[in-house]
C-alpha cells in the first residue's frame, strides 16, 4: 500500500511503572485494535521519574518476546528518547504513556514519570497522552484501556497543538458507571506529605513517604473535583511553563530601572 492516509497509526507505548505491569498491557491490548503499537519500557518501577534522564552511563535495550518493542533500563524520558532516535523504524503518530497505576492529576504532574515520558514526546512534536488510572490498588484497567482507545482516536484524528500533552485521569469505576469525559484544569491542592520515621533492624532511622495521594479538588472544572464525582479528567498541559499573564505585564514589576 503507497497510500500514507489509508495505513494503520503507529504508536510508541511507553510508561514509569515498569514492562511489567498490568497497566501497560492492558493499554497494548487496546491500542492494538486500532493501532501498530511498539512497547519501549523502563525494566523497573520508575514512579515519580518526572523528567529525569540517564547521563554517563550506557542505555541498554533488551527486545520483549510478548509485545513488539524493547524494555530499556533506566527511566520513562530514557525510554522515549532512545525509542524516537534508534529503536523505531519511523516517526510514531502518538505516544501513549501508562496506564498508570494511581493518579497523575493535579500536581502530582510534577513528579509523573508517566507524565515526563508524554512531556519527552511533545518536546520533538509528537502528539501524546498521559493516561492513569486514579487508584493504586484497583487491578481493573477494562475501562481506563477502554477511555484510552477512545481518546488515542480522538487525537490521532484531530491532532494536538504543538508541545501539548493531554493528562487523562480515570476514576476506578466500571465502565458503566463512568459519567463521561470532563475537559479540565489541573488541581492546585497541595499533596499531603508525610514521612513515616521507623528503625532498621539495627536501629538505624530511615524515613518512608507515606502521605495520601488522594487529591482534594478545589474547584467546579479541576481534574481532581471530576475525578471525585465520577468523571474522566481530561487536562491539556503543555511544555512552555511562561506565565503569560506575568510575561504580557512586560516586566516591570521586577525589572524597571534595570536598564534592557
Ligand atoms: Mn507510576
Amino acid at each position: 500500500m503507497t497510500d500514507g492516509a489509508s495505513r494503520r497509526p503507529r504508536v510508541l507505548l511507553t510508561n514509569d511503572d515498569g514492562v511489567r505491569s498490568p497497566g501497560l498491557r492492558a493499554a497494548y491490548e487496546a491500542l492494538s485494535a486500532v493501532a501498530d503499537v511498539t512497547v519501549v519500557a523502563p525494566t523497573e518501577q520508575k514512579s515519580g521519574a518526572s523528567h529525569t534522564i540517564t547521563l554517563g552511563q550506557p542505555l541498554r535495550a533488551y527486545a520483549l518476546g510478548e509485545m513488539p518493542g524493547y524494555m530499556v533500563e533506566y527511566t520513562p524520558v530514557d525510554c522515549v528518547k532512545l525509542a524516537l532516535d534508534s529503536l523505531l523504524p519511523g516517526r510514531p503518530d502518538l505516544v501513549v504513556s501508562g496506564i498508570n497505576w494511581g493518579s497523575n492529576a493535579g500536581n502530582l504532574v510534577h513528579y509523573s514519570g508517566t507524565v515526563g515520558a508524554a512531556i519527552e514526546a511533545a518536546l520533538v512534536g509528537v502528539p501524546a497522552l498521559a493516561v492513569s488510572l486514579a487508584c493504586l490498588r484497583c487491578p481493573d484497567f477494562g475501562p481506563s484501556a477502554r477511555v484510552t482507545r477512545v481518546l488515542a482516536e480522538r487525537v490521532l484524528a484531530r491532532g494536538l497543538p504543538a508541545g501539548t500533552v493531554l493528562n487523562v485521569n480515570v476514576p476506578a469505576r466500571p465502565w458503566e458507571e463512568l459519567k463521561g469525559f470532563r475537559w479540565c484544569r489541573q488541581s492546585l491542592s497541595r499533596l499531603q506529605d508525610d514521612y513515616e520515621r521507623r528503625e532498621d533492624p539495627r536501629g538505624v532511622p530511615y524515613y518512608w513517604l507515606s502521605g495520601s495521594l488522594d487529591l482534594q479538588g478545589e474547584v467546579p472544572d479541576d481534574d481532581a473535583t471530576a475525578l471525585s464525582s465520577g468523571y474522566v479528567a481530561v487536562v491539556p498541559i503543555t511544555i512552555d511553563w511562561t506565565h503569560r499573564e506575568l510575561f504580557g505585564r512586560g516586566g516591570a514589576d521586577y525589572l524597571d530601572g534595570l536598564g534592557g
